[in-house]
This record gives structure tokens, C-alpha cells and sequence, in this order.
């Protein structure tokens, strides 16, 4: 590493809303966060699509159909 250009650096604990928390690195020596690998939705499983006017059932209609006709062509060739 260059000498004299980094920042002091220190191991603090960031404290996320949901309560839990991690053990990081960083120049501040108090981090709060918002969301942490703990309670994000995409960790969490609960992540819902916000369906905009019926797009995705408009395309899962779609898919439904090529994957029937990806069927009759399996048995067409058996
Ligand atoms: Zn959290």
C-alpha cells in the first residue's frame, strides 16, 4: 500500500435497524445501516414482484403456451 494516503482504518461494528450486527472495516468509526444480509428481502426470500399491469401473468400466459408446444414436438418425435 502507498504510505500516507489511505485513512486510518478500524474494525467497528455496523448496527443495522433490524438489530443485528456486523463485524466490518472501515474509516468511520460508528456505521449504522438500513439493511443488512440479514433482513434484506432478497436474502429474506419475502422479495415480491410489483406486477405492472399484469405483465408478468400476460407473459407467464405466453410461456405456458411455447412450453406446450415444446411438449407436442417431444412426442411427435418418440
Ligand atoms: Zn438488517
Amino acid at each position: 500500500m502507498k504510505k500516507d494516503i489511505h485513512p486510518k482504518t478500524y474494525e467497528v461494528s455496523a448496527r443495522c435497524v433490524c438489530g443485528n450486527t456486523l463485524k466490518i472495516i472501515s474509516a468511520e468509526q460508528k456505521v449504522d445501516v438500513h439493511v443488512c444480509s440479514a433482513c434484506h428481502p432478497f436474502y429474506t426470500g419475502t422479495e415480491k414482484f410489483i406486477d405492472t399491469a399484469g405483465r408478468i401473468e400476460k407473459f407467464q400466459k405466453r410461456y405456458a403456451k411455447v412450453e406446450k408446444k415444446a411438449d407436442k414436438g417431444k412426442s411427435n418425435d418418440k
